[in-house]
């Protein structure tokens, strides 16, 4: 489903480039679900925007489910977003002035789906957050806004779901509650699952373990 061919990140701050990722090869399969794990500033929230056609790679090619990104501009790559990627940010990334059904319901107006309301309001259900539908980002906790961008990242039924540290800012029954609904999609629909973690128990529970370190790939682990 998705395919990393010899992709390098650089950043430039002023005169001095950065180089976060260095040549990095890997392939995910549809169905399988992968931890990238590595130290603090190692590039794994920079991997995962690459993946997922956020952002641009400096050199190599992504292409995900046939889609070369590189060769896209920011509308089509939105348009491929929109089609098959659920992501979960490590800030939410919630529209302010949007309420929580709003924000859930924004990518399913954009696939023009009638029962956008209907469907926004059992997500949210299944998150826990059936009393909070008419909240907006602001009135909300860290981890009830955490939740909102998952019911919205579930929301157009990715076939990939990307989440950076989905569970890093939640308690740890709001947390267990989150990863069980995030691998029961894995289990149940086949979602494709790539998530960024520094918890261990939540990287031992994906069937695969990419590590880095230094910008390249230090360990790829199948379990
Ligand atoms: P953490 O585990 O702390 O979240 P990470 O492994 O996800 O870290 P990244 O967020 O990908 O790491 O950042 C990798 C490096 O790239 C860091 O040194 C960071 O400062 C730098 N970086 C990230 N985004 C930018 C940017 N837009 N411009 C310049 N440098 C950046």
């Amino acid at each position: 489903i998705l395919s990393v061919k010899n992709v390098s990140k650089t950043y430039q701050s002023g005169s001095r480039k950065l180089t976060v990722l260095d040549q990095i090869n890997f392939d995910i399969q549809a169905g399988e679900s992968i931890a990238i794990v590595g130290p603090s500033g190692s590039g794994k929230t920079t991997l995962l925007g690459l993946c997922a056609g956020l952002d641009s790679a400096t050199e190599g090619s992504v292409v995900l489910q046939g889609n070369a990104f590189e060769k896209l501009n920011e509308d089509q790559r939105a348009a491929v977003r929109n089609q098959y990627v659920g992501f979960i940010f490590q800030n939410f990334q919630l529209l302010p002035t949007l309420t929580a059904l709003e924000n859930v319901m924004v990518p399913l107006e954009l696939k023009r789906r009638k029962d956008a309301k209907e469907k926004a309001k059992t997500l949210l259900e299944k998150v826990g957050l059936g009393d909070r539908m008419t909240h907006y980002p602001t009135q909300l906790s860290g981890g009830e806004q955490q939740r909102v961008s998952i019911a919205r990242a579930f929301a157009n039924e990715p076939k990939i779901l990307f989440a950076d540290e989905p569970t890093g800012n939640l308690d740890t029954e709001t947390g267990d509650m989150i990863e069980d609904l995030i691998f029961d999609l894995n289990k149940e629909q086949g979602t494709t699952l790539v998530l960024v973690t520094h918890d261990p128990e939540l990287a031992k529970r994906t069937n695969r373990i990419i590590r880095i370190k230094g910008g390249k790939i230090q360990e790829d682990k199948h379990g």
